[in-house]
């Protein structure tokens, strides 16, 4: 742990993330917090308040990616106004945007990717002495290695388990920014429970692109079913969550384990993304509609009023409304607790983005709304069950 500066000790510069996307990067905007910490530095209120401004971006949809350009572009005026000021743009977008980011955001002073994260503290303390740029991207792996103890959240926080992913579906752009699966060693895994443990914290979601296949990398026989056995295991757990799984790497063992272990919250977060055997095909998912419901009866089978969420796409290169009514109906014969969906969006350089994007505008709003409003129907017939049931009868 380096040393806290003692230059900082009488004015501690302040750092402020501000983070797109998902759980990972949540989860490393407060490894990259931690890490500033340890040397003396602080969290700013506000971007008005810090001395480094970094976005921590996602690249999953064209979307969320826009958003942190305009939102970085906007910070040209605060530059001007307050020329000291170190701006960083991290996480997915600088890995994949590597080359064109200085380009469009001129004002920023350093890119780089998530394999960057622990070097992060010493590219800012450097451009704060010798402001020349930097763009630090194209090593996609991190150091497996123990993190800083701060947590943002002191009831329920994340732990990641692996970083990665080998499955190249092929509308992601995940294995291209974060590369291929890395399962962390168990031992830090769980000394990280623990300090969380000891800070007070109750609940712990495990991380991971497809936690179904921690271990496989690691060939000491560990898996995620004796990974949740032993953080279990540790004191002061309340709660266990998991995300994400992936229906290809998912067993019937992982049911029983849910069942079994009464920290572990029963749901399962399980992205479907279409109800058609081509589509499915074509996005290189690996598993069919079929198994998908298999899937699912095998888990209520283990835990009937297990939480069920998913994530579909509508719109992938070749969805027909044949394609798309069989998307339809197999949400209507799971009924999901919830669903996330999303309109697809070529990500190049993933495998799909060199495809046609041929599902209109239009058609693709339509579809959206369609399971939208599927799902919230189901929603509210889950409730209404559920308030029933508790409800003495009239
Ligand atoms: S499983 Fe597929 S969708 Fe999920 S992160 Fe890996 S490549 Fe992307």
């Amino acid at each position: 742990m380096p040393e806290k500066s003692k230059t900082y000790e009488k004015s501690p510069p302040k750092v402020f993330i501000r983070t797109f996307g998902c759980q990972m990067n949540d989860r490393d905007s407060e490894i990259i917090y931690g890490l500033f910490m340890e040397r003396g530095w602080k969290i700013a209120e506000s971007v008005e308040d810090a001395d480094c401004i970094l976005f921590n971006t996602c690249s999953v949809r064209h979307h969320a990616e826009q958003r942190a350009y305009s939102n970085m572009g906007m910070l040209a005026k605060l530059k001007r106004r307050r020329p000291g000021v170190i701006l960083g743009f991290t996480g997915c977008t600088a890995e994949k945007d590597k080359d064109v980011v200085i380009k469009r955001l001129p004002h920023v002073d350093l890119v780089a990717g998530p394999g960057e994260i622990y070097n992060i503290p010493d590219y800012i303390e450097g451009l704060m002495k010798n402001r020349k740029k930097i763009v630090a991207a194209g090593k996609l792996e991190r150091p497996d290695r123990e993190n800083p103890s701060y947590r943002g959240n002191k009831t329920g926080t994340y732990v990641s388990i692996s970083e990665g992913c080998d499955n190249f579906c092929s509308y992601c752009i995940v294995p291209y920014v974060r590369g291929r699966q890395r399962s962390r060693k168990k031992e830090l895994i769980i000394e990280e429970v623990k300090s969380a443990s000891e800070m007070g914290v109750k609940e712990i979601t495990l991380l991971g692109q497809n936690v179904n296949s921690y271990g496989n990398d690691l060939k000491d026989g560990q898996n995620f079913m004796t990974l949740l056995e032993e953080v279990h295991a540790i004191d002061g757990i309340k709660r266990i969550r998991f995300v994400t799984s992936h229906p290809k790497d998912t067993k019937e063992a992982l049911f029983q384990t849910m069942r079994d272990l009464p920290k572990v919250y029963k749901h399962l977060h399980l992205p479907l993304q279409s109800g058609s055997a081509k589509i499915l095909k074509a996005m290189k998912r690996g598993y069919s509609p079929e198994h998908y419901l298999g899937l699912i009866d095998g888990l209520r089978k283990y835990i009937p009023d297990c939480n069920i969420t998913t994530d579909i796409i509508v719109g992938f290169h070749g969805e027909e409304d044949s394609d798309f009514e069989e998307t339809y109906s197999i949400m209507k014969k799971i009924g999901f607790d919830s669903a996330y969906i999303f309109k697809y969006s070529p990500r190049p350089p993933a495998e799909s983005s060199r495809l046609a994007d041929d599902v209109l505008p239009e058609v693709k709003k339509e579809r959206h709304a369609r399971l939208l409003e599927l799902q919230k129907e189901i929603s509210r017939r889950k409730r209404d069950s559920r308030r029933n049931e508790v409800l003495p009868m009239a």
